[in-house]
């Protein structure tokens, strides 16, 4: 071997890489639905939503969480609907989010007793903006069909679009086994787990097939084939994506609680939508116990956020801490202004429109404190261990002052309020 193959040699340039210029690759052409008075797919942004835990038979629980979720920035919200009580419920919580001013499109989720509910709640039927059918058990055997066609019978005469959702979990078992028999007899028979990938995309593609055939418009059906492992769904979608024009709602289901459900959905919806996959999102996060079911939604307008997709609300840069500064100060300091924005965004979002896309950082010592504080729109750079007790403050780029004392956090809240006001405030032209 010679010297010189010992040594790491440069990595070639990826030949498969769609997209070889910065930024995500141009999203997927697809039809555009309507659910009640938000767009999904086409040219709309992809769109944030989530699903309650509560019981929906329990309108104060429901209708307090949904419009929690919907003050977090849940532009759909999904409800179970799986029994008479809590289709009756349906109606009532519309009624009383409407009475609140809070107009979120309510999303029925369906399985098994769908078309019965619908039939005996028609103010339900009439009061969702769209159903939820699972082909893997809207019914068993010859039924299976016949409640397939009711369900899509009620959405034709309500005039409201279907997700047609697919699940791992909840496979369409004839169809898989139909399609394990097609390839036992295959010359080069495929793996299992792709056999069972495609059982999960045909139920979809099917079913939604099935739907255009019985008179729904393909703009008011939107897909979805939800696996729990990242790279079988980054497969399941590249493959279905491939094979349609319907809108796609994106979602890792049974994520997993805590940082693994973060992570494990962050990775396979990133790379998804760097490829231009995704028109609709929901994060499915088991909450830590406490914890507020509204954290799906921060995660899932984050992921969009840092993708450089959307803009929500403004996002802290703020350095990991090191042995350069043993404070805590920092760490609080970054919470309390990102917790601060996150706050006043419902406010600014009306009064200082643009204000999502502020940038801010705060640093934990001179290191990289005032190069990072520089490129934010305001940063401020805290003394590291053994530095002066001052913290320089950068405005759009220029160090503009010093703040030093007790009360450095409210100060700096305060300035980056101030900079809100003057740079998107109605009076300074923001909007
Ligand atoms: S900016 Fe300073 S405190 Fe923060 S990680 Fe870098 S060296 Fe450590």
């Amino acid at each position: 071997m010679s010297a010189m193959s010992a040594l790491p040699q440069p990595v070639p340039p990826c030949r498969s890489d769609p997209s070889p210029s910065f930024g995500p690759a141009p999203r997927r052409a697809t039809r555009q639905v309507r659910i009640g008075g938000v767009a999904v797919g086409g040219d709309a942004p992809v769109v944030v939503q989530s699903m309650t835990n509560t019981d929906t038979a329990d309108i104060p629980a429901t209708s307090r969480q949904i419009a929690e979720l919907w003050r977090a920035g849940s532009e759909l919200v999904r409800i179970t609907v799986n029994n008479a009580e809590s289709a009756a419920a349906v109606p009532r919580i519309v009624e009383r989010l409407a009475m609140q001013g809070i107009e979120v499109p309510i999303i029925g989720d369906f399985h098994y007793n769908g078309h019965q509910l619908l039939a005996t709640e028609p103010a339900c039927a009439e009061a969702l903006a769209k159903y939820r059918i699972n082909p893997g058990n809207v019914g068993f055997g010859r039924k299976r069909d016949t409640q397939f066609a009711q369900l899509i019978e009620f959405a034709i005469r309500y005039g409201k679009p279907v997700r047609i959702g697919a699940n791992w979990g909840s496979l369409d078992q004839a169809l898989a086994a139909r399609l394990m028999d097609e390839n036992a007899r295959r010359a080069e028979p495929w793996e299992a787990a792709r056999v069972l990938r495609e059982a999960l995309i045909r139920s979809a593609l099917d079913s939604a097939q099935r739907a255009v055939e019985l008179g729904l418009p393909a703009e008011r059906i939107v897909l979805s084939c939800k696996v729990s492992g990242v790279q079988e769904l980054i497969a399941v979608y590249r493959d279905l994506a491939g094979r349609s024009d319907f809108a796609l709602h994106l979602g890792l289901t049974e994520a997993g609680i805590g940082s693994k459900g973060i992570v494990a959905s962050c990775a396979a919806l990133a790379v998804l939508m760097q490829e231009g996959i995704g028109d609709t999102i929901r994060i499915s996060l088991t909450p830590e116990p406490g914890a507020p079911r509204t954290h799906e939604v921060v995660v899932a307008q984050e992921l969009l956020q840092t993708m450089g997709l959307r803009a929500f609300t403004p996002m802290v840069t703020a350095c990991p801490g090191c042995g350069r500064t043993t404070s805590e100060f920092f760490q609080e300091l970054a919470g309390r202004v990102q917790e601060h924005v996150r706050a006043k965004m419902p406010e600014w979002r009306i009064s200082h429109p643009g204000a999502e896309n502020l940038t801010l950082a705060v640093m934990g010592c001179v290191v990289n404190g005032p190069g990072e504080s520089r490129h934010a729109d305001i940063g401020i750079s805290l003394p590291g261990t053994g530095e002066a007790p001052s913290a320089p403050v950068f405005i759009d780029g220029e160090k503009a002052l010093t703040l030093r004392g007790e009360r450095i956090a409210e100060e700096f809240v305060a300035l980056v309020d101030d900079y809100v006001d003057r740079r998107y405030g109605r009076a300074a032209g923001g909007g």
